[in-house]
């Protein structure tokens, strides 16, 4: 059995590294979730064993996965069915011990399971907050201007989540396209021999020539690409 056929996600934890051992086990005093007595985790990768000895001593935020399923456990989603090791050190968000706006579900409690396991697929990275927040104030303010109006049926909060996790998911982590890409038709534009950009458009009946969407000239059927 491999690792992506297991239930239970990764995870991130936060911690000062004590030690990385010769044998590619880091010690871990970790701070969140608190554990009383220091950790010990395989670390995936001599990259990363590497990476983790040179920060020997400091705070590191880091994701683990699990491995393999316990002896007598279940493959049930559960952190305290699996063992689990070091995958890698999250470096984009730095610790912060008093967030207040952290949620307690998505911590992870490896004595205890969880109350609710965290609903994102395994490989959904763990949210930007920053971003999430953008998108919820943007969510809200297209709400009140009018032009995403809550739909009849619908309560207020429901949608507010819905239009904020479709912006981060749709527009914040969508990847960066091309210069000169078409957004109306989801294509690519390609340089015409004029320097003009533009992409084929398909025939509204079998008779028709080519025609093109040209950049700038969005909603045009133009049939000349020389154009
Ligand atoms: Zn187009």
């Amino acid at each position: 059995m491999t690792t992506t056929d297991l239930q239970a996600i990764p995870r991130n934890i936060t911690g000062i590294i004590k030690s990385v051992d010769s044998d590619n086990k880091m010690w871990l005093e970790q701070t969140k979730p608190k554990l009383e007595h220091p950790v010990g985790y395989f670390i995936r990768g001599t990259e990363l064993v590497d990476h983790l000895k040179s920060l020997e001593g400091q705070i590191v935020n880091l994701t683990i996965g699990p491995d393999r399923i316990k002896t007598d456990r279940a493959d049930d989603g559960n952190f305290a069915s699996y063992w689990w090791s070091i995958r890698s050190e999250v470096t984009e968000a730095p610790p912060k011990p008093d967030d207040p706006t952290d949620d307690p579900i998505d911590d992870p409690t490896p004595d205890n399971q969880p109350k609710n396991p965290p609903q994102n697929p395994p490989n959904d990275p763990p949210p930007n907050p920053a971003a999430l927040g953008a998108c919820h104030n943007h969510a809200v303010d297209f709400i009140t201007a009018g032009i995403l109006p809550l739909p009849e049926g619908r309560e207020l909060v429901g949608w507010v989540r819905e239009l904020r996790d479709r912006f981060y998911r749709d527009i914040n982590q969508a990847p960066l396209m091309p210069l000169h890409y078409c957004y109306q038709h989801d294509e690519e534009r390609r340089q015409g021999k004029n320097g003009g950009w533009g992409h084929l458009l398909p025939k509204e009946t079998e008779d028709d020539e080519d025609s093109y969407c040209i950049e700038g000239r969005e909603g045009w059927r133009v049939f000349d690409a020389g154009q």
